[in-house]
């Protein structure tokens, strides 16, 4: 008898797949699409089975699949054709493609439940008792919520006999995740009462009390100004003070303190608000009839939604997906980051969350065990949207209708590790894999997607107009230059922009304040010599963080205390160059002491949890000032900020990079479009240096269409996207000669092997020539043909294996987004 043997693709850089031997006992589980354990070199690894075969390849000693790890195959056939296309243009290993398509690991926490379909439950109630699958098919009738497979096995019957019943669609199998016992850990937030602001002033005293209302004044500081609220043990290790001491603070009412789960998937703003479902207007209602028409097709298409900040983007969005459900077909919404998921999840949840099955949120942030759980329900049928950051577009579900792709030119949907995918590019394949319409909105689309659009590849749907007719907020400039003429000041805070906050603290209005760098300062310089302060693995300066005391790398996360001289020169004139957003913010509490300010960026929302509870007091009016960077430019829907203050425009004019001009413009217009949403005018300053500059201007007249000419006139002239294709190709090593070798080789394979509609740039040091103890080469790829690119690119990684390049000496980024 042949062996029965499976190909399976396992997780590893590696672009092959790899033949394996069923176990007999196996050989009526394993499916295509299912997860199976491998031995793998010297370990166990998991993979995905890609396709059943009879053949061995020559020569070749086969290992055993060790253990299936599905019941129900966990990647539906669409999905394995999504990832073949995705490891072909972006020249990634299939393994991995399949890994970032894979829900996580939690096969401990597994179970799988048998229930009856429509089928089964129409079965004659006369079966046969005697034989165990009629019996077992009688029981399932009697049990409202199915039956564990495992009691089902210790009932004595086969797991062969299941599936047998599964492929006559007589039972299903549903694979579900199994809730851990919930850590719990204890919370302490300072109590923000009236008696509490003036108490802790350390008026006389003997000296112990004294030093202890300094500790209170520091805590005070940590919990309501600089951190947030805390875990207790991280709260003791950071006051000072000890536990008999916070608890008495908390039984004086200085304090409050209450039980959390380690990994709160709660949702900050359920208790909140919703906001109520609108009548369309006529501009909404123009664009959704064009989407239904787009549904009555029934076929493949690509539209774009381009709705100017606050015309109401949303509420189409809710509308499309509603038809898609009336229409029995299921919808993914993707957003660019958390805090939208869990926004637009709640409108979700309450349209369609009691009518329908359910709705599910996917995002990084959730547990490992809640997101197998979520993963799980959508892939068992049990919710019919999805809403979620990049990877929710690898969403499991079947008969999918529309796929939501909003701000599409967001930069989050690009995932800048293998496999190198960008998630709106990889909506629209999916869509068409699967005869959907992908609808993708954004007040500022990329240059690729309007180009598109306005070629008439996608359907453009425009909407002109703020809802109830706001007006879009006229941002004003405020020339730095002149300021320093005036003032001879260099504070990252203008006259304007400070006159700007008295009027919020005035009118109690809110203000939110942009900078796009954190820390202190960005640099560490010395005066004598020049040389900056560098990271020891990265050619990059290191950022002051005043609050940590340290340095910091943003790329590599190194740290290192702050230098007393200059480690080049020993000079001891070392000073600190350039306002981040940890600065802007003391300079804020130093100009406002009465101001209740915050800051939002990766510093102060290390967890979820305090993301969303600055963004919740936000929401709720306790806070008048939020500083913070991109973050706060994203999507929000805040109804009482009449001042947008841009503190640092310029800094994102000034990357190397041809996107500089489109990034900065789109930048300016959204964080620009969160003033005014509500019923109050807003206000927009940007401060910058450049105020000649298109990317500004135009965003000050919030003129798409004029920024868009200019920009494409310069892309034509470069030949930049979207006039061509771009890959970006890295050889990279720990051993510089390493690195310059490899690169000289694959320079030669360039030469050799590219046609002549590609153009070759390098090699050359890459921006950033060193990075996690790296050196870096780089070649830059340039065609109009990407096809030839993709041939190409797919042959230097061939003639690389060849070479012996190690897999991961060698990145290649199609469609790069970043070219450092
Ligand atoms: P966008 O995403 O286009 O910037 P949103 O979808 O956030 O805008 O909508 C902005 C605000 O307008 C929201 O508060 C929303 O509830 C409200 N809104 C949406 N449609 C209407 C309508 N037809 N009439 C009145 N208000 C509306
Ligand atoms: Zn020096
Ligand atoms: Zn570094």
């Amino acid at each position: 008898m042949t062996d029965k043997l499976c190909n399976v693709a396992v997780a590893v850089p590696l672009r092959t797949t790899f033949t394996y031997k069923i176990p007999a006992q196996l050989v009526s589980e394993i499916q295509i699409g299912s997860r199976v354990l491998v031995p793998f070199r010297k370990k166990s690894a998991v993979g995905v089975v890609t396709e059943l075969t009879a053949e061995a390849p020559p020569n070749a000693k086969l290992r055993e699949i060790q253990k299936s790890l599905d019941f129900v195959p966990a990647l539906t056939p669409k999905l394995l054709e999504l990832g073949q296309w995705i490891a072909n243009y972006y020249v990634a290993p299939i393994g991995e493609v399949y890994r970032a398509m894979l829900p996580p690991l939690t096969e401990l926490h597994a179970q799988q439940r048998l229930l009856l379909t429509e089928i089964g439950r129409s079965l004659p109630d006369s079966l046969d008792n005697s034989d165990p699958l009629c019996a077992l098919l009688k029981k399932l009738k009697g049990a409202k919520s199915g039956l564990l497979l495992q009691s089902a096995i210790r009932s004595g019957i086969a797991r062969p006999d299941l599936l047998k019943l599964q492929r006559r669609g007589l039972i299903e199998i549903r694979q579900e995740v199994q809730d851990r016992k919930r850590r719990m850990q204890r919370i302490v937030a300072w109590k923000e009462t009236p008696a509490n602001e003036h108490s802790a002033s350390p008026l006389a005293g003997t000296d112990k009390q004294k030093l202890l209302s300094e500790k209170e004044e520091h805590l005070k500081n940590l919990l309501a100004v600089e951190r947030g609220p805390l875990p207790l043990s991280q709260l003791i290790k950071l006051s000072g003070l000890s536990r008999a001491h916070i608890d008495r603070l908390v039984r004086r009412g200085k304090l409050e303190s209450w039980q959390e789960p380690l990994d709160a998937a709660e949702d900050p703003f359920d208790s909140g608000y919703t906001p109520p479902a609108h009548a369309l207007n006529a501009e909404q209602d123009r664009a959704f009839a064009a989407i239904r028409g787009r549904f009555e097709l029934g076929e493949f298409g690509v539209q774009l939604l381009h709705g100017v900040t606050g015309s109401g983007k949303t509420e189409v969005y809710l509308r499309a997906v509603q038809d898609t459900l009336a229409r029995g077909k299921t919808a993914i919404v993707l957003v660019p980051e958390i805090a939208l998921t869990l926004w637009i999840g709640r409108q979700c949840r309450a349209w369609f969350g009691a009518r329908f099955e359910g709705v599910a949120v996917l995002h990084s942030a959730l547990s490992d065990v809640e997101r197998a759980r979520e993963w799980w329900r959508v892939r068992n049928g049990e919710a019919r949207v999805v809403v979620g950051t990049r990877s929710a577009i690898f969403s499991p579900v079947e008969n999918l209708g529309l796929i939501i792709v909003d701000e599409e030119q967001e930069s989050s949907y690009k995932q800048e590790e293998t496999p190198r995918y960008h998630g709106r590019d990889v909506a629209i394949v999916r869509a068409k894999l699967e005869s959907a319409l992908a609808l993708l909105g954004s007040a500022t689309p990329s240059m690729e997607t309007y180009h598109h659009a306005r070629e008439r590849k996608y359907e453009l749907l425009t909407m002109a107009q703020r809802v109830a007719d706001r007006a879009l907020p006229a941002p004003e400039i405020v020339d730095l230059r002149e300021e320093f003429k005036q003032t001879h000041l260099t504070s990252p805070i203008s006259s304007a922009l400070h006159k700007g906050i008295e009027e919020c603290l005035a009118f109690h209005t809110q203000a939110l304040i942009l900078i796009n760098r954190r820390g202190y300062s960005w640099s560490v310089i010395c005066r004598s010599c020049g040389a900056s302060v560098q990271c020891a693995n990265c050619s990059i300066s290191l950022t002051h963080h005043k609050y940590r005391n340290r340095l910091e790398c943003h790329y590599c996360g190194y740290t290192q205390s702050i230098p007393k001289k200059c480690p080049k020169c020993g000079s001891q004139y070392v000073y600190f160059f350039g306002e981040g957003s940890e600065q802007l913010e003391e300079r804020l509490h130093k100009e406002f002491p009465k101001a209740r300010i915050a800051r939002l960026d990766r510093d102060t929302a290390r967890t979820k949890r305090q993301y969303q509870e600055t963004l919740g007091a936000f929401a709720a009016g306790a806070l008048v000032v939020l500083v913070g960077t991109q973050i706060l430019a994203k999507g929000h829907d805040f109804h009482r900020v009449t001042l947008v203050g841009v503190v640092g425009a310029d800094s994102s004019l000034n990357m190397p990079d041809f996107r500089a001009a489109e990034r900065t413009f789109q930048l300016l217009t959204q964080v620009a479009g969160r003033a005014g949403r509500g019923d109050l005018p807003g206000r927009v300053l940007i401060q910058t240096f450049y105020p000649e500059h298109y990317a500004i201007q135009d965003a000050v007249k919030q003129d798409y269409a004029a920024f868009f000419e200019r920009e494409l006139h310069f892309r034509r002239v470069m030949a930049y996207p979207p006039f061509s294709s771009l890959a970006n190709v890295i050889i990279r090593d720990r051993s510089l000669d390493k690195a310059i070798q490899w690169s000289n080789q694959l320079s030669q394979f360039f030469t050799k092997h590219a046609p002549d509609e590609i153009r070759v740039l390098g090699p050359a040091s890459a921006p950033l020539a060193r990075l996690r103890s790296e050196y870096r080469f780089q070649f830059l790829l340039k065609s109009r043909k990407k096809a030839a690119l993709a041939k190409l690119l797919s042959a230097a990684h061939a003639y690389a294996d060849t070479k012996q390049i190690p897999e991961t000496a060698l990145l290649i980024d199609m469609d790069p987004l970043q070219l450092l």
